[in-house]
């Protein structure tokens, strides 16, 4: 009986914790469903199908709003609240995280590609081109991403980003003079001869230069926590902004549940061809079983490997973000759920997540660089195009390079795809070959993407346990009652409140969570 009690008890505590979890994963269900009831009893017309979809349009519109005070917020105060040396050090050992998973995930997509074949049986002539080929370089979208790193304008960054693109410039035109001179079969000559010119020209895109924000606050953070005390009010300013967005974010996660069930309804009804989906089905199980083992074998080995801790509890713990992702499309998006998961669930340091997840969500995309190397592969398969050791190099690294400049929004690896097409030698036009199933796929890596950084964030929390433990020793604060000092504050207020000594912050919980209840 007891037993029995307990267990109704754990299961409403189960319940209780979970809700919104359960929630999500009901609303997928149901808006399968419901998509698949209305796409077969009513058939509505185009501008019916965009007002069914109204009320996840909404919940993206939510999420993208809170984008901006919540990377501006979490890196200034991230950075401000580590000394420059160790944010140097933590910010290394991120970076060297994300290189070396994004490495494994090419060479395990090439892997799997090269065994499984999927474009050896087929041709691209039986595959239906959609859509049109962006027109994108190598070099300039490394220039491009350079050059967003530093944007002109502050504001404008907050929506709009720098994109350059390739004008080809009109061959001299011969003169008068040299035409009736030159005989018409050597213009003709010539004219084949002269190499092709081009001038860049740089335009502004929407969407929000997340690269150039996260550049401008890291050297912000970095200033104010070297004014100590003059910086404190600044510091104070942006972690409050900080605490109310994620406030705002818990409300907006109450709606998530609504919202996704119409964005996956009404993604479903908008589908028109699922007969593509048998055609591609091969080329399908190749990225999405090598996302599966990326996401079950190679980062929970790496994972447990540094921090000795339950790997698949951590994923458990990022659950409400992974869903998230696979619905949404778009790490940038899912970033407010992606820290509250982390924070909350996983129990990792503020210090580290505000400073690694925003980084992670523009730079870190492991599903992004596998899908890219197994679809390059994939074409030159379509195409009979054999592939030696030095391209099959070049496709891995430009697929590295690729998923880095690709921005965490929906398709962003589709367009980014091209670098990898044109560096060996593959017709851009065929990406126009994978774009039909491209939506679905999206939806699978974005979810690793967003698993790649949640656990780039735990990984560096152990391996900077000793600087973040020193810091909270050496920061002559009393841990445990840490507003004591200066403002005779009483226990229940130093709850509240954070407390900012000589530019970095200590919240409370935060540092009782780093020292003793880290739960993954
Ligand atoms: N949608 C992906 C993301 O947001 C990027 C991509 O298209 O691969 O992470």
């Amino acid at each position: 009986m007891g037993n029995k009690e307990r267990r109704g008890v754990n299961f409403k505590g189960l319940l209780k914790r979970n809700w919104l979890l359960l929630a999500t994963v009901l609303s997928v269900l149901l808006g399968i469903s419901l998509g698949i009831v209305v796409r077969e009893y009513a058939s509505l017309s185009n501008l019916h199908k965009q007002y069914f979809g109204f009320p996840g349009e909404i919940l993206m519109r939510m999420l993208k709003l809170v984008i901006l005070p919540l990377i501006i917020s979490s890196m200034i105060t991230g950075v401000a609240a580590l000394d420059s040396e160790v944010s140097g050090r933590i910010g290394l050992r991120a970076v060297v995280y994300y290189f070396s998973t994004t490495i494994i995930a090419v060479i395990l997509g090439i892997i799997l590609v090269m065994t499984i074949k999927p474009g050896v049986s087929q041709t691209a002539d039986h595959i239906d081109r959609v859509g049109t080929t962006p027109n994108v370089t190598t070099v300039d979208t490394l220039l491009d991403l350079v050059r967003n790193m530093f944007p002109e304008n502050l504001v404008q960054a907050c929506f709009q980003q720098y994109k350059t693109k390739r004008k080809e410039l009109e061959p001299p035109k011969p003169s008068a003079e040299t035409t009736t001179t030159i005989p018409p079969l050597a213009t003709t000559i010539m004219a084949a001869n002269i190499t092709k010119d081009y001038k860049i020209v740089g335009t502004y895109s929407d969407g929000i230069n997340v690269l150039g924000l996260i550049v401008f606050c890291v050297a912000f953070g970095l200033v104010i926590g070297k004014m100590g005390e003059k910086g404190r009010i600044l510091l104070e300013f942006f972690d409050a902004l900080n605490e109310a967005t994620m406030k705002l974010v818990q409300i907006i996660m109450c709606y998530m549940p609504i919202g996704i069930l119409f964005l996956i309804a009404a993604k479903i009804i908008e589908v028109e061809d699922w007969e593509i989906f048998r055609k591609m089905g091969l080329y399908m199980v190749t990225v999405l079983s090598g996302l599966a083992i990326h996401a079950t074998i190679c980062l929970p080995l790496i994972f447990f490997v540094i921090v000795r801790k339950n790997p698949y509890t951590f994923t458990l713990g990022m659950a409400q973000a992974l869903v998230t992702a696979l619905m949404i499309s778009s790490s940038s998006a899912t970033l407010p759920v992606t820290f509250r998961c982390a924070e909350e669930n996983n129990r990792i340091d503020k210090r580290i997540t505000r400073f690694v997840l925003p980084v992670g969500a523009t730079i870190n995309m492991d599903g992004t660089a596998l899908y890219e190397a197994v679809a390059a592969i994939f074409i030159a398969q379509l195409n009979d195009y054999a592939l030696d050791v030095g391209q099959i190099v070049t496709i891995s690294i430009t697929a590295t390079v690729a998923s880095i400049g690709a921005a965490g929004v929906p398709n962003a690896g589709l367009v980014t795809m091209v670098i990898v097409l044109t560096a060996v030698g593959l017709p851009a036009n065929d990406v126009t070959l994978i774009v039909a199933v491209d939506w679905l796929l999206d939806r699978f890596r974005t979810m690793i993407n967003v698993l790649g950084d949640a656990y780039g964030a735990g990984i560096v929390q152990k391996l900077s346990k000793r600087e973040l433990e020193r810091m909270d020793l050496t920061s002559d604060v009393d841990v445990a009652n840490p507003f004591a000092l200066e403002a005779n504050l009483d226990d229940e207020e130093c709850e509240k409140k954070s407390y900012v000594n000589g530019g970095f912050t200590v919240d409370k919980t935060d540092a009782i969570s780093f020292t003793e209840t880290s739960q993954f």
